[in-house]
């Protein structure tokens, strides 16, 4: 349920499309962020100038990506997307910069991933709006420099402390986005629901919601999924029982965490006598990348109270012990 949309068909990539909200309008929550954007957006527009380069920051499915859309579309701009593994060399760079209109946004995805090479360049075409690129090499090498129209490069990132500090000193508007509560994640599962056409009682929406790890990309897969089970085990509306036995099909269980989340706090627990242990070792032991553990699963289990952080790794807390019904060692040192 994670992830991005890799292993999506067409049909379910177009449903996504539908889904995305296009403007600030449609967006729901993050709302101190999308205050100030709007002010930045109309003050820019007023001006005939560019916004300036926005970083955005937060777990993945948070609305990085949709928010950098609505920019574009509240700028009446256009927008390119690529992300930081893909710029290889600063030509690929310098290709989508000087394809840039007035005013376009330029969105790279996973941008603490660009090659060190590639982020030099950027530096001057964020500050000057201009580039020097290196014609030839040895003793024919000469620079030549390409002015570029005034753009705003939006930023994404699950990990803004691996950004290096001139790379963030040029970004001038900085926004954490925040997980999501129950309640703005039923109202985005209904928006979802209205726009498939699928009926939902309201505390099926919140069921959902509830159990969506505080993700709206994760609502909107939980949805989707169990629309079909409404549609092939029900009568096409999603009820509550409906929405539970999906739910419960998919190993999403009640307090909301699915089945790597629980894997983690287990092998915490059981291997680990509870912590404190590294997240390498957590990583190995559990068969996934440490990057994506410290990047998807982590951030939401501490913030839900199951796992948190000391100088010597990461412990399970008392509730962890409690959510998954086994009795800790020596409750005194919880
Ligand atoms: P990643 O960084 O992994 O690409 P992201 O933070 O960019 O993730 P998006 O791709 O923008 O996340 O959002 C995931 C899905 O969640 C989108 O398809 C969109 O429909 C939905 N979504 C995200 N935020 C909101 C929101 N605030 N209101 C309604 N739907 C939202």
């Amino acid at each position: 349920l994670k992830g991005d949309n890799e292993g999506f068909s067409n049909a379910e990539r177009d449903v996504e499309k539908a889904l995305r909200p296009l403007s600030f309008k449609d967006f729901t929550g993050q709302e101190k962020i999308i205050e100030n954007l709007k002010v930045f957006v109309m003050a820019a527009r007023k001006r005939g100038e560019p916004l300036d380069h926005v970083l955005l920051h937060g777990p993945p499915g948070l609305g990085k990506t949709t928010l950098s859309n609505i920019i574009a579309n509240e700028m009446d701009a256009e927008i390119k997307i690529t992300s930081g593994p893909v710029l290889e060399k600063p030509s690929d760079l310098a290709g989508l910069l000087t394809n840039l209109e007035d005013n376009d946004v330029l969105f790279i995805d996973e941008i603490h991933r660009l090659n060190p090479v590639v982020e030099e360049y950027l530096y001057s075409a964020m500050e000057d709006f201009r580039i020097d690129i290196m014609l030839d090499s040895g003793p024919n090498a000469r620079t030549i420099q390409i002015d570029l129209n005034p753009f705003t490069l939006i930023g994404a990132t699950t990990r803004s402390g691996l950004l290096t500090a001139p790379l963030r000193a040029r970004f001038g508007i900085n926004s954490r986005l925040q997980y999501y509560d129950s309640k703005l994640l039923t109202t985005i599962v209904q928006r979802s629901a209205n726009i498939l056409s699928t009926p939902i009682d309201d505390d099926a929406s919140y069921e959902i919601a509830r159990r969506s790890r505080g993700t709206p990309r994760i609502s909107n897969n939980l949805l989707r999924r169990t629309r079909d089970f409404a549609e092939i085990k029900g009568n096409g509306t999603i009820s509550m029982d409906i929405a539970k036995m999906a739910l419960s099909a998919l190993n999403v269980d009640q307090g909301g965490l699915d089945e790597m989340d629980n894997r983690i706090l287990t092998t915490i627990i059981e291997k680990f006598k509870g912590g404190p242990v590294g997240i390498s070792t957590i990583a190995t032991a559990c068969g996934d990348e440490a990057e994506t553990i410290e990047e998807v699963y982590e951030p939401f289990l501490i913030q839900e109270g199951f796992i948190k952080r000391t100088s010597r790794g990461r412990e399970v807390t008392m509730r962890a012990y409690e959510h998954l019904g086994i009795s800790p060692p020596n409750k005194g040192n919880q």
